[in-house]
Parts: C-alpha cells; structure tokens; sequence
C-alpha cells in the first residue's frame, strides 16, 4: 500500500497533522534507516518511563513514515500506551481502538491514562468493557479503577470494585490495598479505610501517609498521632509527606509540643527533608497553636522565604486578633521588594476588617486594582467585607456592583453587609434580586438576610423568608436560623412567640439560643422569662459570662439589689472574667488601640484632659451616667469613675483632639458597647459635632447630631 493510502487509514489520518511537522523534524535528526519492530518497541519503552511526548511523537511519525506500524500488534499497544501515559487520551484512543487482540497491558494503560487525567468515568467504562471482553484484571487495573471511584465520590461502584477485587485475590497486593485506603479516605469512610489498613499483610510508606493523611484531611487528628505511633513502633522512616500531614493535625488540636518535637526532628534530619513547605507548615503550625513567638522567629530565621510564608504570617496574625501586626508586615513585604498575591490581599483585608482600618483598606484596593486582582471573585468578595465592616458601605455597593460573575459568596457579602448598617430593606430586596437571578440561596445568605431583618425589625419579612426556607430553596432551618428568627422575635418584643418557637422547634436549642432570648428579656424588661432563659444557658454552658452580665443587669434595672449581688456572687465564686474592652481608631493610615483605663498612649495627657472636658459639657448638656453598666460592687461615685475609663470613650477623645468638626470618627470596639457609652456617644456627636461611626461586636451605629441609626436597640 501506498503511503498516502496508509495515510487514509482513520487511526492515522487523525495522527498524520501533528506526525508531519514532527517528521521533518526527525528526518534532520538524521534516522535515515528504517528502525526495527524490537528496536522502536525498545525505545518507546523508555520514552513511555521518562514521559518524553516530543520525541515519542516523533518516533510515531517515523513508524507510520517507514510502514513498520501496519498490522504490527505488538508497536500500536506500545505507542498507544505511549500517548495514554503522556495523559493525550484522544491520540491514545484512536490507536487503542485499531487494536483488535488488545492485551491486558493496554487495557491497563488506558483506563490509567484516563483515571489520571480527569476522565474518571472514561476510565470505569473502559474497565466495564475489559471485563465484558473476558479480559484478565490484575493488580495494575484495580489501583487506577479505584482512583476513579474516590475521585469521582462513586460510594456504591467504589465498593462493589472492592468485592471484585476481594473475588480476583488482589485484597493482599501493596498497590491495590493503598487504592482501597485512599478511595475509602475520599468517601470520609474512614472505619473502612482502617479496616483494610489493619488487614494489610505487608505496608509501604505511602500506606502509613495515606492514613495519616486521611484522618488529618477530615480532622481526626488524635487518630493520625495513633497511626504515626505504630507506623514508629513498626520501624518506618518518616518522609516529608507524613511530617506535613502531622504539623496540620498538631495545628487542629493545639499540641505545640508534638509540633516542636516534629520541628526538631526536621532540623536534625534538614538536608534529607527540609523543604519551604515544610517550612511553611511549621510556621502555620505555630500559629495555629497560637505560638506566635515560635512563628515569628522561624520565619525571620530563614533563608528561603517566599510568597507563602510571608502569607502565612500575615493571615496568622490575623487569626490571632494582632491585625496591627498584620498590616505592618505586610507593609515590611512590600519593602523588601516580594510580589504580595491574591492571597496576600485577601488576608491582609480581613485583617483591616477586624480594626476598621479603612483607609489601609483603600490602598491595598488600589494595589488590587493595579495588579488586576479585581477580576478574582474572592478578592471581590473580601472587599465587600472589608468596606462594610470599615464602615463604607457605599463602597461596598460600588464593589458589588462592578463585579463581572457574582456568585452565591458575593451576594451574601452584600446582604450580610446591609445587614449590619441596620439597613434591613435593602438587604431583603438584594436577597429577592439573587433569587429572581437564579442563584440557589444556602443557609448562609438566609441567616444574613434574617439577621437583617432582626436588626431592623422587620418581622414580617422575616418570617416570610423563614417559611420559604424550607419549601422553596429546600433548606432544613437549623440553628443559625432558629437562633435569627428568636432574635427577631424577641427583639420585636413578641416574647411569648419566641418562647414558644424554642420549645417547639425542629431542633434542640443551644445555649446560644436561650442567650438570644435572655438578651431579649433584658431590652423588654422581662423578669420572669429571663430567670427561665438564664438558668437553660447556665445548665448547658456553665462559662457563658456575657449572660450572668445580662441576668445581673436586668434585675439592676428592676432594682432588685439582692437579686444582683447572687449573681454577682456566682461569677465571682466561678472566678469568671469579663474579656478586656479594647477599642480602634484609625487616623491619617495610623491604627491606635485603646485599652480599659489605658494610659500607654504617646498622648495619654491631652486624651484625659479632653475627657475631663467632655465630661464637663456633657452634664451641662443634661447627661446622667448610667452605672448599671459597671460590674463591680464599688460606690456611685467609683462607677462613674470607672465608665469614663472605657476603652471607646478613650478612642473618641483622641478622635477628637485629632479632627475637627464636620469630619467622620470611626471606632471599633471588641465587645458589646455598654449603655452608658451608647448614650454618651450620643451627645458627643451632637456637641462636637461630629458623625461617631462605631462598630461593636453585633452591628454598626452612626451616631449623628444627637441620635443613633440602631434606634437604641441593639
Ligand atoms: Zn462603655
Ligand atoms: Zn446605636
């Protein structure tokens, strides 16, 4: 036959394109000799181990070229399992199925070639056809058929593979037995990935790791320490495999000394096994443990530092509540000249998050535009969050709304967003417009938007979007949204509702529900239904401070003195304490942190005078201190003393000293703003005129001219 007539052949015909350039290619290389059957046969062997697509191809060519591949069995399996090991699947099936005795060997190449490369299901069907054709599995099928099963979260066909493969004897072979592991660990099976790893006659390291590896993935850390300790006791060397999966199992249940051990371990074994994943691992590892010490000196002491671990250090102080430290060194990684990534901006705006630091927030914004980190979802997400939580909400609309593919996360950004500016309609409408999108709502959107209404008190929205629930976007009501609807409810003022919904619902309450209610009773001044609300939270969570504060409180406003010194005397008997106030302010790109009564500010003097000041103006004004706020048992005079030490009001009067009238102060406190504070904020802002914008734990409240947007409810 010609060789154009060969060229006709459909297997080569969809071949000969790409073959022609890599021919000519060939032939300057100089085979001007046609190679034999066995010689090309060798060759390809070794171009199938190194994986090497370039000469292999043109190997092929030179096949077709010289008429050494007609009817030649033996060189069609090679080179298709060629192309299947190189992962090109189309030029592997075509030659695949111009074989008519296929051997076991190709079969296996294929449905390896199409487990690796994403074509589970390919690669099941082709094992379904091998078996229809009589075909003889062995040990080098089953691993690459139970791949495709894990990837592809097939629990049903996953186990029916396991009985063929108990039927076919190869239970017992190293490689198929490691399948079955790592299938059973994708399926979160992990009792049966353990059966199967205890039935193992023989173990090989990736054994030992995919167990390890397994119960770390799904947060059974104790469990991983359990099979390390065997896997040691056995006389296995550790790779660096096993010792990154140990270092996140260290970092999920806080075990620094297990993670200082393995630390040590990797210094002593460096050369062999030190690498910057490890590095990096080790420096989360501390972090998580909340060793920020270690962290920090780990990452200055090393030489090979790179975008993650600047990353890691940067998302790390974030964790651990020093946002201030975050900023500066992600200032310093700037300096020094690294490339800050997606990651980078993302960490370093939920850090600006936690101190309203909108106007950092504003550079790296630019920073993003610049780069073109804007296109990114995530990072779009995380400045929608950023600008809400620092306050700017306009912004965050800007964002929202310049954003190519929104998905489920960004408009949830955005209602959680006008959820916390009090701005309950405009959140329920957004929520409405991502439906009529087609946007399928998850728990998450619907607890924002219910959050929205409870800060706005719009109950009957409320409730309507609670009933569709279940119905309309098939989501069981659980209890992130129980607890919403109880704080809408209670908030509202409907109590018995509320009472009522928790002794009735679907779900057993939590201890945060009741708190709910509680914190419910202590606006409504509902003695009789706290008494029963607190003593449910006190049974389930005996540690619940902020509800003995609420009980305490509402018995003070009834003046219930006796019934405020038990409580009192609880707390102290427990030996509770109230976590310190701490309060932000962020003036011309600085950051400034105020504690309760602090008196470490550069201008602690000036701050203090002005506060005398204010104190001064403000009873003029009519204001009278409020000292239910004040939990120690001290006189009038002492707590009224006390509440002018409050980290807020120490932010605001540096604000002050600072700005002058007409501008926006914007202040961020850790805890709930206490009463009193709420009130003198209040007159503050009409007295010195300026817009107080300050964000608590809860929600936001803009103060101006004299009032706040929560309509002091909060
Ligand atoms: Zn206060
Ligand atoms: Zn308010």
């Amino acid at each position: 036959m010609s060789l154009s007539g060969k060229l006709l052949r459909p297997q080569n015909r969809a071949l000969f394109k790409t073959s022609l350039c890599a021919t000519i290619r060939f032939r300057q290389h100089g085979f001007t000799h046609p190679l034999t059957s066995l010689q090309c046969g060798a060759t390809l062997q070794s171009l199938t181990n190194t994986k090497s697509f370039k000469q292999g191809q043109q190997l092929h060519a030179h096949i077709i070229v010289s008429g050494t591949l007609e009817d030649n069995t033996y060189l069609s399996t090679k080179i298709a399992a060629f192309y299947a090991s190189c992962g090109r699947m189309t030029q592997a099936q075509v030659l695949f199925d111009g074989v008519v005795l296929k051997s076991s060997f190709l079969w296996n190449f294929m449905i390896r070639g199409y487990a690796c490369n994403g074509l589970g299901m390919r690669s099941l069907a082709l094992y379904r056809e091998m078996l229809s054709f009589g075909q003889k599995t062995d040990n080098f099928t089953y691993p690459f058929v139970l791949k495709a099963c894990g990837d592809l979260l097939l629990v049903e066909i996953g186990r029916r593979v396991h009985c063929e493969v108990v039927v076919s004897g190869f239970e017992s072979d190293i490689y198929v037995g490691n399948s079955l592991i790592a299938m059973y660990v994708n399926f979160d099976d992990l009792a049966l990935a353990r059966i199967v790893f205890d039935r193992m006659l023989e173990r090989d390291l990736v054994s030992w790791n995919t167990m390890i590896s397994g119960y770390t993935k799904h947060g059974k850390a104790r469990e991983a320490f359990v099979v390390f300790d065997l896997m040691r006791k056995a006389g296995f060397n550790v790779d660096g495999r096993t010792l990154l999966s140990l270092l996140s199992a260290c970092g999920c249940i806080q075990a620094v000394n297990q993670g200082r051990e393995i630390h040590g371990y990797v210094v002593r074994n460096s050369p062999r096994i030190y690498n910057k994943f490890l590095n990096n691992s080790l420096i989360q590892m501390y972090f998580d443990c909340n060793s920020m010490v270690d962290a920090r000196r780990l990452f200055e002491g090393v030489q090979l530092k790179d975008t993650v671990s600047w990353n890691s250090m940067i998302a790390g102080y974030a964790r651990n509540e020093d946002a201030i430290e975050s900023l500066r060194l992600f200032c310093r990684m700037v300096l020094e000249g690294w490339r800050p990534d997606e990651v980078t901006v993302v960490a370093v705006l939920g850090a600006c998050d936690e101190i309203t630091a909108l106007q950092f927030g504003m550079a790296v914004h630019s920073h993003i535009v610049k780069k073109g980190f804007n296109e990114n979802n995530i990072v779009g997400t995380s400045l929608i969050n950023m600008y809400s939580k620092c306050g700017s909400l306009a912004c965050s609309c800007n964002v929202f709304d310049e954003m190519p593919n929104k998905n489920l996360v960004s408009w949830s950004a955005m209602v959680s967003g006008y959820g916390i500016h009090g701005k309950g309609r405009e959140a329920v409408s957004l929520f409405h417009e991502m439906v009529a999108s087609d946007i399928i709502p998850d728990e998450g959107v619907v607890t924002s938007v219910l959050s929205a209404c409870s800060h706005a008190g719009l109950v009957i929205e409320g409730k309507e979007i609670f009933d569709r629930m279940a119905k309309d976007y098939n989501i069981k009501p659980g209890l992130a949204q129980y607890s919403c609807l109880v704080d809408l409810l209670g908030r509202a003022g409907q109590l018995d509702e509320a009472y009522e919904l928790i002794k009735t619902m679907e779900v057993n309450p939590t201890s945060d529900i009741w708190a709910a209610l509680l914190s419910a009773c202590r606006l409504h001044h509902n003695v009789e239904l706290a008494e029963i609300s607190s003593q449910k939270v006190f049974d389930m969570n005996p540690k619940a401070v902020g509800s003995y504060i609420c009980l305490s409180n509402i018995y003070a406003a009834e003046k219930r003195w006796d019934d405020v010194e038990r409580v009192r005397a609880m707390v102290r008997r427990k030996g509770f304490k109230k976590p310190p106030g701490c309060s932000f302010t962020e003036l011309y790109n600085v950051v400034h942190r105020f504690l309760v009564g602090d008196r470490t500010h550069e201008q602690t003097d000036d701050i203090y005078a002005k506060l005398d000041d204010l104190k001064q103006r403000l009873k003029e004004a009519g204001y009278k201190p409020d000292t239910s706020s004040v939990y120690y048992d001290v006189e009038e005079e002492v707590k009224e003393k006390l509440l002018w030490d409050h980290s807020e009001r120490l932010a605001i009067a540096f604000a002050l000293i600072k700005t002058s009238p007409g501008t926006t102060i914007s202040i961020t406190k850790n805890l709930r703003v206490c009463g009193d504070c709420h009130n003198v904020t209040k007159f503050i802002s009409k007295l010195t005129c300026r817009d107080i914008i300050m964000r608590d734990i809860h929600r936001f409240h803009h103060f101006s001219d004299g009032s706040c947007s929560c309509g002091d409810y909060w």
